[in-house]
């Protein structure tokens, strides 16, 4: 029987350096990493259909209305969305595909494919969340701190995660992933046992606290 493609869900607070760790893991291996669907303006430097496709909100209606979706969700005033054509595509030639998406969208996509893996990731602590979000410069202070009171609503869907990642050196975070996503491409595709993961509890308990002063 022929390999099915894995698919793997990647959410995680704003500042946490996901973009970059995208980035990083497809330069690397050969992901397939779908391009979303937004209605917040380009940031300088980004590129329609490559970071995201850049639509009117009237364009991202329609999408929804013709179930072109897998998920959408509204954040911080904007629609984000990912198109369903390119996940069932690459997935149905063997390809392994990663999302990155925010937290109720990533919730959502269980719904529509069960075997997914969902993957949190987050900087060791929420000191150092705060200042990558002020040092990557490309917010105002009144969106950082929007950013920083979700982080904390965020937090409580902590635990419906499968993994936790910690996001402290972009190298091991990057290996990290490969490594478990390999690992439950295994999985899916031999015995199907259920996951063997850590128990994250401590540490979900540690950024809530933290986030919360
Ligand atoms: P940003 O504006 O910083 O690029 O993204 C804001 C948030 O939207 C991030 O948490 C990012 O993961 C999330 N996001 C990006 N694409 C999608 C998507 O297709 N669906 C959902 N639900 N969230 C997304």
């Amino acid at each position: 029987m022929s390999r099915r493609g894995v698919l793997t869900v990647i959410s995680g607070f704003s500042g946490a350096g996901k973009g970059t760790l995208m980035k990083k893991i497809v330069e690397k291996y050969q992901y397939g990493l779908s391009v979303s669907a937004t209605t917040r303006t380009p940031r300088e430097g980004e590129v329609h259909g490559r970071e995201y496709f850049f639509l009117s909100k009237e364009e991202f209606e329609q999408m929804i209305e013709k179930k072109e979706l897998i998920e959408w969700a509204e954040y911080v005033g904007n629609y984000y969305g990912t198109p369903k054509a390119y996940v069932e595509e690459q997935l149905a030639k063997g390809k392994d595909v990663i999302l990155e998406i925010e937290i109720q969208g990533a919730l959502q996509v269980r719904n529509i494919f069960p075997d997914v893996t969902l993957v949190f990731v987050t900087p060791p602590t929420a000191k150092e969340l705060k200042e990558r979000l002020v040092n990557r410069g490309t917010e105002d202070l009144v969106t950082i701190d929007k950013r920083m009171t979700r982080a904390i609503e965020e937090s409580k869907f902590m635990p419906q995660y499968d993994y936790i990642v910690i996001n402290d050196k972009l190298e091991d975070c990057v290996e990290e992933l490969h490594q478990l996503i390999e690992k439950e491409g295994e999985r899916q595709n031999t015995t199907n046992e259920p996951r063997k993961t850590q128990n994250y509890k401590e540490f979900i308990q540690k950024i809530q606290k933290e986030l919360n002063v």
